[in-house]
C-alpha cells in the first residue's frame, strides 16, 4: 500500500514547517517526514531558548553565498514584517535585543523559543498538514509517473512535489545530516564546498592556555580578517574564542589565516598611555591598561608580550615603547588552528548550488517537482536572525508552488 500526497516535505526545522503550513493553506495534501523525535528542534534551542526569529534589517547584503543575488526574490516575497505579523497574531510577546556594538534589529521571543514552535505546528494542523516523527529518509526515487517515491519505517509514500528542508550537517544531535546534498547530487545539482560556521575557533599553541585561563571573561572588541570586521561581544572560553563577533567572523575566517583582534576599538591607547605617563608616572602599565581592559586579561598580556615591564614604573618606559603596545593591543595578530566544527556550529555555509534553483520558487531547474529551501542550499545568512528568515521565506516561496 502507497500513502499519496500532493506534496511531501524531508525534515519539521524551521523551513519545513513553514512550506509545510503555506502549501495546506492552500489546499494541498501535505506530508512532512521528520527523522527526530519532535519537530522544531534548532528552533527549540536558538537564542539561548528565546529563538532570534528574524531581524528588523534584513538584505541581502548579511547573506553569504556564491550568487549574492539569489536571496533577493524569496525575501521580498516574504519578509521580516510578514513573520513578525505571524508571530503578532498568535500574541507572542517579543523584543529587540538591545548589545552593544552587536547586530542590531535582533528581535527574540520575550518567554520560549517554544511559543514559535507551537505557533508553526498549530498553522500546520489548521492547514491539514500531517507530520511523521522518528522517520529517517535514507533516499528518493521517482516511478515511471514521474512520482517521487520514499520509504521509511517500512511505509511507502508517493508524491507529485518532493521539497527537501532537511538543513546542513550543523550539530548532528539536533538534526544535522547529509541526505539534502545527495539527494541535490541524484537530480544532477552541484554542491559547493561545506564548512561549519557561526562557531567559536579554537588555538592549540600558547594561546590555548591564554584563554582557558580566562574562560567565562567577556570585552567588546573588534576582530577582522583580510576583508571582513565586526565589533561586538568576544568570549574567552576553554578552547579558544566565541562570543557574537568571533561568530560573525567564522563565516569569513579561512583555515591558515590569522584575524587581528581590537581589544580597545573605543579607545586610542597610544594617547591614554601617553596621558598616563605624564599623570601617573610612579604607577605600573598593568594599572593603566586595568582601567580600561579586565585585569586577568592584562595580566596574560603582560606575561606574554611586556613582562620584562612588570616591575618597571611608567616614567622609566620609552615613549616608542608605549607606542609599540599600544598598536599591539588595538592589532592583537593570532592565528585560530580551526573552529569547533559541527558539533557547535549555528550553520553550515556551502551547499547547493543555487545556479541549479529557481529563486522565485526553490524548484530545481534539472528536475520539475523537486525543490530546496532553507540552510541547505548555499545561502548562509550572519547571525542575528538572518538564518531564520531565509528559512522562513524560501519555505514560504515554495509553499506557494509546490
Ligand atoms: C544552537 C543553534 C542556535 C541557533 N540560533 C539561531 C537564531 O537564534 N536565529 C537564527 O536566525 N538562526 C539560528 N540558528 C540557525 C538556524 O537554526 C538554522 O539556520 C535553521 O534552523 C535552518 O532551517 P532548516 O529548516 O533549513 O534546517 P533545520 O532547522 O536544521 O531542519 C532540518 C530538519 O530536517 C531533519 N532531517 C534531516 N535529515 C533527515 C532525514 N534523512 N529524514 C527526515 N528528516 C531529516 C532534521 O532532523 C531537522 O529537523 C541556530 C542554529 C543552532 C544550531
Amino acid at each position: 500500500m502507497i500513502s499519496h500526497y500532493d506534496v511531501i516535505i524531508i525534515g519539521a526545522g524551521a523551513a519545513g514547517l513553514m512550506c509545510a503550513m503555506t502549501a495546506g493553506q492552500r489546499g494541498r495534501k501535505v506530508l512532512v517526514i521528520e527523522r527526530a523525535n519532535k519537530i522544531g528542534k534548532k528552533i527549540l534551542m536558538s537564542g539561548g531558548g528565546r529563538c532570534n526569529f528574524t531581524n528588523l534589517n534584513i538584505e541581502a547584503n548579511h547573506y553569504i553565498s556564491h550568487n549574492p543575488h539569489f536571496c533577493k526574490s524569496a525575501l521580498s516575497q516574504y519578509t521580516q514584517w510578514n513573520f513578525i505579523k505571524l508571530v503578532e497574531d498568535h500574541g507572542i510577546a517579543y523584543h529587540e535585543k538591545e548589545m552593544e556594538g552587536g547586530e542590531p534589529g535582533q528581535l527574540f521571543c520575550n518567554d520560549s523559543a517554544k511559543q514559535i514552535v507551537e505557533m508553526l505546528s498549530s498553522e500546520c494542523d489548521k492547514a491539514k498538514v500531517k507530520i511523521i516523527t522518528k522517520c529517517e529518509i535514507k533516499n528518493v526515487s521517482q516511478d515511471n509517473n514521474n512520482l517521487f517515491q520514499l520509504i521509511c519505517n517500512n511505509k511507502k509514500y508517493s508524491s507529485e512535489s518532493l521539497v527537501i528542508s532537511s538543513g546542513g550537517l550543523s550539530i548532528p544531535t539536533l538534526g544535522g545530516s547529509d541526505i539534502g546534498y545527495r539527494i541535490a547530487k541524484q537530480f544532477g545539482l552541484n554542491s559547493y564546498e561545506l564548512r561549519a560556521s557561526l562557531v567559536p575557533l579554537i588555538f592549540t599553541d600558547c594561546l590555548k592556555t591564554l584563554c582557558s585561563d580566562l574562560s567565562g571573561l567577556s570585552i567588546i572588541a573588534t576582530v577582522s580578517t583580510a576583508n571582513k570586521s565586526f565589533t561586538g561581544n568576544l568570549l574567552f572560553t576553554h578552547r579558544g574564542l566565541s562570543g557574537p563577533s568571533i561568530l560573525q567572523l567564522s563565516n569569513y575566517w579561512q583555515i591558515g589565516e590569522s584575524i587581528d583582534i581590537d581589544l580597545s576599538p573605543n579607545i586610542d591607547l597610544a594617547k591614554y598611555l601617553n596621558e598616563f605617563k605624564l599623570q601617573s608616572p610612579k604607577s605600573a602599565l598593568r594599572t593603566s591598561l586595568s582601567k580600561i581592559l579586565p585585569k586577568q586579561l592584562v595580566s596574560q598580556l603582560e606575561f606574554l608580550y611586556w613582562h620584562e615591564l612588570k616591575d618597571t614604573k611608567f616614567a622609566d618606559i620609552r615613549n616608542k615603547r608605549l607606542d609599540g603596545i599600544a598598536s599591539q593591543l588595538h592589532r592583537w595578530t593570532i592565528k585560530p588552528a580551526g573552529s569547533e566544527g559541527y558539533r557547535t556550529a549555528e550553520v553550515t555555509l556551502g551547499g547547493i548550488d543555487t545556479d541549479g534553483i529557481s529563486s522565485k520558487t526553490m524548484q530545481a531547474k534539472t528536475q520539475r517537482a523537486l525543490f530546496f529551501i532553507g540552510e541547505v542550499l548555499d545561502v548562509t545568512g550572519h547571525l542575528g536572525g538572518y538564518n531564520f528568515q531565509w528559512a522562513w521565506s524560501s519555505g514560504f516561496v515554495a509553499g506557494k508552488a509546490v
